[in-house]
């Protein structure tokens, strides 16, 4: 049965990030999100259903247009594979609670996918543009307040929503925006209120981190030049991500680390 509902969360999870990569590809451009069929960018040939099954579709058409045979954007199947792996991840971590603790615990496991929903299309919106729209955090920090109320931690959590949001706005104020955005302040907002203390202190540090070696290793590859925009969402939601899986138990592998030192 596992294996079952692991598979099911799975395929939605597919299915809700073809669904990210249309919204990224169409939010300010004055396309409808929900009223238009997908076009193929170069022909404008109108997709039919056998080519927009998530993953499949790609593959079995070797990244190609099936009209015009223009190739197409490798986002499309990296997204829906990540957003995926996600929805499976979260279904492991939430486990048995989705079902077990009654109507509430339903729809703040609901808001946990709704929220990492968000924050995958916030993160690919802002690695393609640079830039985090204010429909992406207003919404996570909506969601992660209810959340946060469901949950009766709600003052400590908006504390540490606003903690994280000081702490980027600094750096956006002494910078004038070149090491961060205010759009960056604003996501942390929302990630501060949905993690709460101290697991928002892991998702930032642990962004930080990836955010370095990624810039190192791309400066190294010869890929970014010294004065290379990097936008920092991506980081900043995959450390979010991770401190959800696995904040509590760096936590403590961490605190058990300094007492044997
Ligand atoms: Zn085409």
């Amino acid at each position: 049965m596992d294996i079952f509902w692991s598979a099911v969360v799975f395929l939605f999870g597919l299915v809700v990030g073809s669904f990210i990569n249309v919204v990224v590809l169409r939010l300010n451009t004055g396309e409808s999100i929900i009223f238009t069929f997908s076009r193929c960018f170069s022909c404008s040939k109108r997709l039919g259903a056998g080519e927009l099954i998530p993953v499949l579709s790609f593959i079995i058409q070797r990244g190609r247009c099936r009209h015009c045979g223009s190739s197409i954007s490798f986002q499309y199947p990296v997204v829906e594979s990540l957003s995926g792996l996600l929805f499976f991840l979260i279904f492991l971590k939430l486990g048995y609670d989705i079902a077990g603790g009654g109507v509430f615990s339903i729809i703040s496991s609901a808001l946990v996918f709704l929220f990492f929903a968000v924050l995958l299309a916030a993160a690919v919106y802002d690695a393609r543009n640079k830039m985090l729209p204010d429909i992406f955090t207003a919404t996570l920090t909506a969601s992660a307040a209810v959340y946060s109320l469901l949950g009766g931690v709600f003052f400590y959590d908006m504390l540490a929503g606003l903690g994280a949001f000081l702490f980027f706005a600094l750096f956006w104020f002494v910078s004038g925006g070149k090491w961060m955005g205010f759009g960056d302040a604003k996501l942390a907002f929302g990630l501060g209120i949905f993690l709460g203390w101290p697991l928002v202190i892991v998702a930032v540090l642990l962004g930080f981190w990836i955010g370095a070696i990624w810039g190192i290793l791309f400066l190294l590859l010869g890929k970014y030049g010294r004065k290379t925009q990097i936008p920092f969402g991506p980081f900043l939601a995959t450390g979010a991500f991770l401190a959800f899986l696995l904040g509590k138990d760096m936590i403590a592998w961490y605190n058990h680390l300094i007492d044997f030192t």
